[in-house]
């Protein structure tokens, strides 16, 4: 079977699944150069669109796919719809529950990355941790009369002045957030709506501190899927779904 890692989850159920006895293969893109080390068969690199995945499922004789990409990633899931459909493989999408402001947050949710610089000028924001990943830095970089905080797992290429780039994994704990939004005075968060506990920290250190955040949506997933919201419902969806012997 196959799994579309680039989570956290991706790493504990290649390990539950191998635990259990299937043949398990992770999927990485590739993009960070240190991946978490995971049981079973691994795989890196893009497989060459919904084409190029089908292919390989046919190739590989795979029977199963849990496709465990992180909730931003916009392309590999309708890759992933797409070529099971093609080739008749089982499959289903592990998706966190997104995160929904409490009564003392002061969210702007904005629909996409490109919207947030936007937001962040109407809320006249002068020093901005961006917690969206050094992929998604682009957009913010025209704002040179801001300053940014990126903290990401690989460094950023040449950060121009107005960016200060650190190094860290989650996960990430409230006094840790606390401190770091305080010690760089930090007076608004860009965050994307991820889920999960291990980058949740930050958004309970913004509201203690009462700083607004950019919230920035998720990108659209294929419809008429089995979705699943963490790795004990994937695991239950494996076994249920087994062929019978
Ligand atoms: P994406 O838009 O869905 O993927 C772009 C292309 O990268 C895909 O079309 C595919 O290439 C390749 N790819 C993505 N995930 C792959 C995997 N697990 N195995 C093999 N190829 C994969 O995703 P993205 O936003 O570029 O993210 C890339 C990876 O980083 C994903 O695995 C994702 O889980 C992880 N990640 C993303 C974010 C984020 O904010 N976007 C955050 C944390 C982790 P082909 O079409 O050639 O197969």
């Amino acid at each position: 079977m196959l799994v579309l890692a680039g989570t956290a989850e991706a790493t504990r159920l290649a390990a539950a699944l191998h635990d259990a006895g299937h043949a398990v293969t992770s999927s990485l893109a590739g993009v960070t150069s240190a991946p978490s080390a995971r049981p079973g068969r691994v795989r890196r690199g893009g497989f060459g669109g919904a084409a190029g995945l089908a292919a390989y499922l046919r190739a590989e004789r795979i029977d199963a796919v849990i496709d465990a990409t992180h909730p931003f990633a916009a392309r590999m899931p309708f890759n992933v719809a797409s070529a099971c459909a093609e080739v008749h493989v089982r499959h289903c999408r592990l998706l966190r529950p997104q995160w929904a402001p409490g009564a003392d947050d002061r969210w702007t949710s904005v629909r996409s990355l490109d919207a947030a610089p936007g937001a962040l000028l109407d809320l006249d924001a002068r020093r901005v941790f961006l917690a969206v990943g050094r992929q998604s830095v682009g957009p913010f970089l025209g704002l040179a009369d801001r300053w940014f905080l990126v903290r990401s797992i690989e460094p950023l290429a040449d950060p121009p002045d107005h960016v200060t780039s650190i190094l860290d994994r989650g996960p990430f704990t409230p006094d840790g957030e606390l401190k770091l939004l305080q010690m760089h005075q930090i007076d608004a968060v860009v965050a994307k709506n991820a889920g999960g506990v291990a980058t949740a920290p930050k958004l309970g250190a913004a509201r203690a501190l009462g700083i607004p955040v950019v919230m920035i949506g998720r990108p659209a997933q294929p419809q008429g899927i089995v979705v699943v919201p963490d790795v004990a419902a994937a695991l239950a969806w494996m076994a249920a779904t087994a062929p019978i012997a």
